[in-house]
């Protein structure tokens, strides 16, 4: 089975987008096979992937509705090994249209779930990804509790600044709460900080209240601010593929391999 991590924090701008697209990405340069999962209404996952908005006729909406297989609804990016889910505005309908179902929180697990099996994507392989990233949109609606629902992790990307540390706690009980009710196997993955500016002492302040707070839940890597990912998604292209030299790349490689390591630490744990 895949590790499905869900990217969550309520608060916008943080960074959440831009690791799915990133991190993705780097998952599959080293040998991962990798499915984004697009939940925000707004897209962004998608367009930062070259998901053209007309070639986005099946979507997570059909699938979370229930009309459409999500293998029905992946698309192939430039990325070789990362495929998506797009995401359009219609999924900002679904929670009042889910409103009166029983399994509503369940949907996108279920979906997920229903990939197993299924052999189409690659020969004698069980699951087609080793990975499912979903980027949620930001807030802690019928959407983020799907993808918490469907996750084995949650990765908290907390952005280098002010606020940083405001609404993780929110964030920790959501999680808590859909543990206890929805999903008894849901663990915090790890918080990424992004957005860090070296040349700004607030930055390495926030670093280190962050992991006074969270300890080692912190990954070691740190997101630097960095121009060439914040161009790259106007070129419909990861920063990986548009500038691999940067820092914002050569950062995003070395959070890949964290979170390998990390679950090849988890994994051995649960063997002994
Ligand atoms: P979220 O999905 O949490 O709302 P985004 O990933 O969309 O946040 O990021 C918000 C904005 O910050 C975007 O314009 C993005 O390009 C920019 N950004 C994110 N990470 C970086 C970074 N490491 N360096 C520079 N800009 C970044
Ligand atoms: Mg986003």
């Amino acid at each position: 089975m895949p590790r499905v991590l869900a990217l969550a924090n309520q608060k916008g701008g943080v960074g959440k987008t831009t690791t799915a697209i990133n991190l993705g990405t780097a998952l599959a340069a080293i040998g991962e096979t990798v499915l984004v999962v697009d939940l925000d209404p707004q897209g962004n996952a998608s367009t930062g992937l070259g998901i053209d908005r007309r070639a986005r006729r099946i979507s997570t909406y059909d699938v979370l509705v229930g009309e459409v297989e999500l293998r029905d609804a992946v698309l192939e990016t430039a990325v070789p090994r990362l495929h998506i889910v797009p995401s359009t505005m219609d999924l900002s309908g679904l929670e009042l249209e889910l409103a009166t179902a029983r399994d509503r929180a369940f949907r996108l697990r279920d979906a997920i779930a229903r990939l197993n099996g299924d052999t189409s994507f690659r020969d004698g392989n069980d699951f087609p990804y080793s990975y499912v990233l979903i980027d949620c949109p930001p807030s802690l609606n019928l959407i983020t509790v799907n993808a918490m629902a469907a996750a084995n992790a949650i990765l908290v990307p907390l952005q280098c600044e002010f606020f940083a540390l405001e609404g993780l706690s929110q964030l920790l009980k959501t999680v808590d709460q859909v543990r206890t009710t929805l999903n008894p196997g849901l663990s915090i993955h790890g918080i990424v900080l992004t957005m860090f500016d070296a040349r700004n002492n607030l930055s390495s302040q926030v670093v280190d209240d962050v992991r006074q707070f969270m300890g080692d839940k912190v990954y070691e890597t740190i997101i630097p601010r960095n121009v060439r990912v914040s161009e790259a998604p106007s070129y419909g292209k990861p920063v990986l593929l548009y500038d691999l030299k940067c820092v914002g790349s050569q950062a995003y490689l070395r959070l890949a391999s964290e979170i390998i390591q990390r679950e090849r630490t988890l994994r051995r744990a649960a063997a002994v």
